[in-house]
Formats: structure tokens, sequence, C-alpha cells
């Protein structure tokens, strides 16, 4: 599932701090990062490989980190030098700084945004017009990034993943807690990549449906 919207907090929540882990969906929207006091993302998903979070920090919020911070989680630490106290993951933010220029040539995360809808969209709506796969989450609520689907028969799960494989498509069986399938389709996904899976899945319903 996915926030379609930055929450707005109500008048009496003037002090309240906004916090996103925003891992999942880092630069795929526009976000109002005025609202958020603090977001983070590992930059494992849609930037760079695992090893490099990156924080946005709210510059009062700075002076405010607790003295029993170890001083390698303290934001203030990190903000005044640079991010540099430590050695930082070189080889990550090299990457990380290839992907924003590659961003920004692809239109900047309004693209990313069009796309992600573009392609969230389009296996969506294959899913819920074949009553063979489903998903039950609510339309107002429907993550970009990763779309979970089941089989009508739990009993092909296996047949469709190993089929799946057998085709290029990897990695699609559900998360842990959930089950069934998952597409995990991130920033560097090209649409291509969604239309061989509905390929794929429109074929596996003729053989098996
Ligand atoms: C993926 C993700 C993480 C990190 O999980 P890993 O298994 O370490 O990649 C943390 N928070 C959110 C919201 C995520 O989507």
């Amino acid at each position: 599932m996915e926030f379609q919207s930055a929450p707005v907090l109500p008048h009496d929540y003037a002090e309240t701090v906004l916090v996103s882990d925003m891992t999942s969906n880092f630069l795929s929207r526009p976000v109002p990062v005025e609202r958020y006091g603090l977001i983070f993302a590992g930059t494992q998903k849609n930037i760079a490989p695992a090893g490099l979070t990156i924080a946005l920090v709210r510059e009062d919020l700075l002076a405010r980190v607790r003295p029993d911070t170890p001083f390698l989680y303290d934001f203030n630490v990190l903000a005044e030098h640079g991010s540099m106290f430590n050695t930082p993951p070189v080889f990550n933010w090299y990457m990380a700084g290839l992907t924003f220029a590659w961003i920004r040539e692809q239109g900047g995360v309004e693209q990313m945004h069009r796309n992600a809808l573009l392609r969230s969209g389009k296996l969506y709506d294959f899913i819920d017009t074949d009553d063979f796969y489903s998903n039950p989450v609510d339309k107002s609520c429907r993550s970009r990034m990763n779309v979970p689907f089941i089989l009508a028969d739990t009993s092909l799960d296996s047949t469709f993943l190993a089929a799946a494989g057998d085709n290029g498509l990897v990695e699609l069986k559900g998360h842990r807690s959930v089950g069934g399938m998952r597409a995990s389709m991130y920033n560097g996904m090209p649409e291509s990549g969604v239309d061989t899976l509905i390929e794929f899945m429109a074929d596996f319903v003729a053989r098996y449906g």
C-alpha cells in the first residue's frame, strides 16, 4: 500500500513532527518536503546499491538531537561534517549521483511518477479484468511500486513461479508475511518489463485457466 499524498497535520498537531520512511517510493513522485521533519530512505530500491541511507532533516531539528544518541546516528554530527564524519560508502554515493542525473535526464520526479502510474496501472488493469488473478487492496491505497496479486487457484503458485522464471521473470514470490505474488517495479523498471509480465500472465491463464 502507498500513501497517494502527503498527510496534512491538523492545527492542534502543529508541534508534531512528520517522519517518513520513503525507501520504497523515494524520488518516484513529487513530495512537499516542507511538510516533513524527517524523510529517510535506504537507497537499495530506487537509487543505488544497498548500504547507503539518505536523510532529509529539517534544520531546526538538528539542534534537538537527544544527548544520548550514538554519534554515528546523530544527524547533527553528520550535517556538520558534510556527511563525512566517518568514511562514507563512496561507491554508493557515486552510483546515487549517476541515478540522480539519470532521473533528471528522464524529466525528473514528475516523469518518474508518470512512469510509475503507467507501469502499475497497466498491471492493475490486467489483474482487475482477469478472474484468474486478484488484488485485494483498495484502489485509493494501491502502491505504484509493488503490485501484489494472488492466483484464484493457489495450488498453481509454484507452477506459476517456475514458469515465470523460465521466461526470465524472477523474484515474483510474494512477501513472506503475505504470500501470493508481488511484482516490484521501482524507478529503473522499463515499461517493457511490465508488458512482458502481462504477456506471460495472460499466456499462463490460457494454459492453466
Ligand atoms: C524495503 C524497505 C525497507 C528496507 O528493507 P530491506 O529489506 O532492507 O530492503 C525499509 N522501509 C521501507 C518502507 C521499505 O520499503
